[in-house]
């Protein structure tokens, strides 16, 4: 199978009011340009969001203004392969708005009977369209223009997009809810159904494709990871971090999962985009914007994608070629050392349904502004190569997750946990309640919550009541139970009588209940101390987590020093018999309604030290000028100094 290593990915849907796709375009100079960007996989249009397709094929809808005999698709994929360049076919599969406009009924239907769904009418991204019901018989025309390409071009690979999962109530899907004995008017069913339906898709179009057997990339967009590993061949990360519903969270979330999921060492690519949002001609964002997305993603053993759009004549304007170029080439300097690299982490959070919320954004943010590094696992993930885990503010106590608690506990292994992570799942006691060393008193304490340090941690954050934003449960220390912080009650509740306001209301007297207990395997908070630190990114919030750490990893993985900034990021990849420290230096910034990268920032004499775990040091130099730094061994570290570098560095440690 191709494992890419420098994509770039054309959006290309087209109006039918457009009148010159593809007139006068030069496949020759396009692809020139592809190759002076210095890319190796090319995703390009085969069939668009607007239902038209640009090669040569007997069964669907050409866009109307291709010359007749035009084979856009083609010229493209002839004129990259002679210069080694492959191609992955695009096929909008969810979205197909001439297929709608022909045929009606092979369109989803709402539950609320309509054709056109909310989601997508005012949506951010492709509003207007119709939503293709993959029951419907567009199914199988899909299949077959999916079977057309396979046949005419020796493709790399498929990118099949909007696998979306929107409920519909067409004729075909309430006839397959009933077989299946579900209610067709029960929403629960008709979700679960349209995901079903979503799998059945990707199950027929892997058929086709025959991703594994045949060596070709396949990924659906919409569709779940480990479906996807299971019906395609690779992962990809589509974000664009410009627009809200991925932002500048989705990546450092993703990429830790994604890379606990690819057992086969199978290919991950981490797409961007030159512009803001899909659809935006005319933006092009910074060379450091777009950099710090695809160092962050190397450092991560993700690929570079960056998404691009395809101008109907093919124009390639050369302000975005001099910019991919510029950023392709410094990326790819440092080559040697992203190759087959591989993430080792002291810990894993345990998301049970891994998904970005609030509070997942909180414990990833604050993990890294500590320079830990973790993976992020699921229910189904295997736990037992973490000696740390740490459960967020909600992660109640199922049978799966019982049965690896047990498993963790029994080797030896760590948690720290906050709120009501630890509870049954009706939230009545502590399923593990001797290793987790308090027992449950009541769902609810104060509202607002303070918390004071007991005395043996009173330097650990400012001698005041401090709140954690976020609601407490009542719990009690066991015997021997380590109490590190108690609860202070306000005077009052907050709240409203009918006559008075109860809005100010000030810390009172200290109470004996505990706000965070630790015992040999457990460090507890019985906050949502993710939730608080989502709401107010309260700094004593994350000098508790580090306190919480720190009594249970005595030596971390790699410490940078005080002069590292917190929104700075650090990561730690292997290969075999060395370990590279990267260093991030870029800050996301709200300007209006546009968060922006403008600048890579310079640091200077950065302290690093990076555990050896036994192995012993040959030589530390930077990338990718191989010159040496300094290094001093000390326990089980190694440290040396970073001097100087603006936005990105890379130091290596070689091993004996
Ligand atoms: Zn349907």
């Amino acid at each position: 199978m191709y494992k890419p290593k420098y994509a770039l990915f054309f959006d290309n849907h087209t109006q039918q009011c457009c009148t010159n796709v593809g007139h006068g375009f030069n496949a020759e100079n396009f692809a020139d340009d592809i190759q002076r960007i210095g890319a190796d996989l090319v995703g390009f249009h085969a069939k668009c969001n607007q239902g038209f397709c640009y090669y040569d094929t007997k069964i669907g809808n050409r866009h109307p203004s291709l010359q007749k005999g035009h084979d856009l698709f083609g010229d493209v994929f002839n004129a990259l392969s002679k210069r080694n360049i492959k191609v992955c076919a695009y096929f909008n599969c969810g979205l197909s708005n001439e297929d709608g406009v022909m045929h009606p009924e092979w369109c989803k239907v709402t539950p609320d009977d309509k054709i056109f769904h909310k989601y997508v009418l005012d949506s951010d991204i492709t509003p207007y369209l119709r939503i293709m019901c993959i029951n419907s018989p567009y199914r199988d025309y899909l299949l077959s223009l999916i079977r057309e390409v396979k046949e005419k071009y020796p493709v790399a690979g498929f990118l099949l997009d909007s696998f979306n999962a929107f409920p519909c109530v067409c004729k075909h899907c309430v006839e397959g809810m009933r077989k299946l004995g579900m209610d067709p008017k029960d929403p629960e069913d008709q979700a679960k159904f349209a995901q079903l339906s979503d799998e059945r898709l990707a199950k027929d179009i892997s058929e086709i494709v025959q991703p594994r057997r045949d060596g070709l990339m396949m990924f659906c967009l919409g569709l779940s990871p480990r479906d996807n590993l299971k019906y395609g061949s690779y992962l990809e990360c589509e974000c664009l971090p410009t627009v809200p519903c991925w932002g500048y969270d989705w990546l450092p979330a993703k990429s830790r999962y994604f890379r606990t999921l690819t057992q086969n060492n199978e290919s991950i690519l981490n797409m961007t985009g030159r512009f803001y949002n899909w659809g935006d001609f005319g933006s092009l964002r910074t060379d450091a914007a777009i950099e710090y997305d695809l160092f962050f993603g190397l450092a991560n053993g993700m690929r570079p994608n960056i998404g691009d759009h395809f101008i109907p004549d093919g124009t390639y304007y050369r302000g975005i070629v001099n910019s991919l170029s510029r950023i392709y080439g410094k990326l790819k300097q440092y080559d040697p050392w992203f190759d087959d690299a591989k993430n080792p982490v002291d810990m894993a959070v345990v998301l049970p349904e891994m998904t970005v919320n609030e509070t997942s954004k909180a414990v990833i943010r604050m993990l890294s502004e500590l320079n830990m590094q973790f993976d992020l696992i699921d229910s189904e993930n295997d736990w037992s190569k973490y000696d740390l885990l740490v459960l967020p503010d909600y992660v109640n106590v199922d049978d799966v997750i019982r049965e690896k608690l047990a498993v963790h506990f029994k080797k030896g292994g760590k948690i720290i946990a906050t709120g009501t992570s630890g509870l049954d799942v009706d939230g009545t006691h502590f399923v593990f309640e001797k290793e987790w060393g308090v027992s449950f008193k009541a769902e609810k304490t104060f509202n607002p919550c303070y918390f004071c340090m007991t005395e043996n941690y009173k330097d650990v954050t400012p001698e005041l009541p401090l709140t954690p934003n976020a609601d407490c449960i009542e719990a009690e220390a066991l015997p021997g139970t380590i109490e590190a912080a108690k609860l202070v009650a306000p005077y009052y509740d907050k709240g409203f009588d009918g006559i008075y306001s109860c809005f100010y209301t000030p810390p009172a007297a200290p109470t004996e209940l505990p706000f965070i207990t630790m015992t040999k395997q457990v460090a507890y908070c019985s906050g949502k101390l993710f939730s608080g630190y989502f709401k107010a990114a309260s700094v004593e919030l994350r000098s508790l987590f580090k306190m919480m750490i720190d009594h249970l990893l005595a030596e971390p993985m790699l410490l940078t020093g005080e002069k590292f900034p917190s929104f700075a990021r650090a990561f730690v990849s292997e290969q075999p018999s060395r370990k590279m420290v990267h260093l991030l230096n870029y800050i996301p910034e709200l300007r209006g309604e546009m968060l922006i990268v403008e600048e890579a920032l310079e640091a200077y004499n950065i302290p690093v030290k990076l555990r050896l775990d036994g192995q012993k040091v040959k030589k530390v130099y930077s990338c990718p000028d191989r010159e040496e730094i300094d290094f001093v061994i000390d326990g089980n570290y190694v440290t040396f100094t970073v001097p100087y570098f603006k936005g990105y560095s890379m130091t290596a440690v070689e091993f004996e």
